[in-house]
């Protein structure tokens, strides 16, 4: 008979989400009609940007002229849209070869798909809290997963060290839950890691184009040596709100090389077998973004998020919450007031001033006693979450103070 792949059996329940919806909808359901403040979403709420937009019409013309029309693309990606997107890394200093890009149809696929490069005996590490897809796709994959956990001792920004030893390394920066991005000389110690250690950093750099201190790195590819030990993998999701459009792209440096072999050439030859990849009419939208135009119209939708952000950490700086992120990144992550638990966190805002977010235990067990708020919501919707908790938390509780 047939065995399945039984590592499926061994995946937790990805209750997250769907707890998060089940109270919600038993107290919609006790209050009618009650509006709900939801700073819990890890989606998009702008539209596509205007050049994007442009683009993605004009492609679609073209599909219907005998001339100009398109059928397969290069299964590695389109030369016009990988060739943006390195002189897009070369305006910030970042110089690759065109063929060293990969197009994507998104970082969920890639950071699934990309594990087909390594042995299923080989360790992955993941630094917690995580985004959960790092942990389930190595235990579907049968891989054995060393968990890191981060602090806010650490500011949620661990150090390279002997508990970190792994064949893979996921870094996630600016991070999800956490908003953490890591310095210019903490990234440097992990490459010269993984380097001396023959590992491999995957670089999930999906919220980069939140960074706006320049102090910070942007890809790993500003650290020396990165190109011998790092993949890096991004997407248009949060950059420029291709969240339902579905772009992304990868880049493994042609230096990438281990036990002999390129794993530049294997993902071409990945890719070659496995997929057709995106179309012609997503990849014209996709390299709008790049030109000077998109880059104005994108930078407008993320300043909006950036504002939600301000708001809300202005909100916990006046009540002396602890918390990480929300500078140069879309996440907020807060330590729950009064040693409160994640769970009573969210029911707590849910009943009091119907504020939803994120308890931070769905990121991993370290993540209990903290809550990820998201500034992808609606600016009335935040400024109005943000007014409710000032008021329930200056009276309610005994702000903590806060250390740093
Ligand atoms: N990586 C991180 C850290 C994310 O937070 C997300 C989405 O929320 C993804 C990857 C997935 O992005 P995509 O829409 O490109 O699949």
């Amino acid at each position: 008979m047939m065995k399945p792949n039984m590592h499926y059996s061994e995946l937790k329940d990805s209750y997250l989400f769907a707890r998060i919806a089940e109270k919600t909808k038993a107290y919609l359901a006790e209050h009618p009609g009650a509006h709900l403040y939801r700073l819990g979403i890890g989606d998009v709420s702008l539209p596509l940007c205007d050049a994007v937009i442009r683009a993605l019409h004009e492609a679609v013309d073209d599909q219907a002229e005998r001339e100009r029309f398109h059928g397969y693309m290069p299964e590695c990606g389109a030369p016009f849209f990988r060739e943006a997107i390195a002189k897009h890394y070369r305006r910030r200093g970042v110089r690759l070869s065109v063929d060293e890009v990969f197009v994507s149809s998104g970082t969920s696929d890639e950071l699934g798909d990309i594990l087909d490069l390594f042995d299923r005996e080989s360790c992955a590490l993941v630094i917690e809290p995580a985004y959960p897809a790092y942990v389930d796709a190595n235990v579907i994959a049968g891989r054995r997963i060393l968990h890191l956990p981060a602090g806010k001792e650490n500011g949620f920004l661990p150090e390279p060290g002997e508990n970190a030893k792994a064949d893979l390394l996921y870094i996630c920066s600016p991070n999800n839950p956490t908003g953490a991005v890591f310095s210019r000389e903490l990234l440097q110690r992990w490459v010269d890691f993984a380097n001396k250690n023959g590992s491999v950093i995957l670089f999930d750099v999906a919220y980069e184009a939140f960074i706006e201190d320049p102090s910070l790195p942007r890809s790993i590819f500003e650290m020396e040596g990165a190109k011998t030990c790092a993949i890096e993998i991004c997407s248009l999701s949060k950059t420029a709100g291709f969240t339902g459009t579905r772009l992304g792209y990868t880049v493994i440096p042609a230096a990438l090389v281990r036990n002999g072999m390129s794993l530049h050439d294997m993902w071409v030859r990945n890719r070659t077998t496995k997929t057709n990849r995106v179309s012609y009419i997503i990849q014209k939208g996709g390299a709008a973004v790049f030109t000077p135009e998109g880059q104005r119209e994108i930078m407008e939708n993320i300043r909006v998020y950036k504002e939600n952000a301000r708001i809300l950490t202005e909100a916990f700086d006046r009540l002396g919450f602890w918390y990480c992120g929300g500078k140069n990144a879309p996440y907020v992550w807060v330590k729950c007031p009064e040693g409160m638990g994640s769970w009573a966190f969210f029911d707590l805002l849910l009943n009091e001033i119907q504020v939803v977010g994120t308890p931070g235990e769905g990121f991993g067990a370290c993540g209990e006693g903290y809550f990820r708020f998201s500034s992808f919501g609606s600016p009335e919707d935040t400024r109005e979450a943000a007014q409710r908790m000032l008021r329930l938390f200056s009276k309610s509780i005994t702000p903590p103070v806060r250390k740093d």
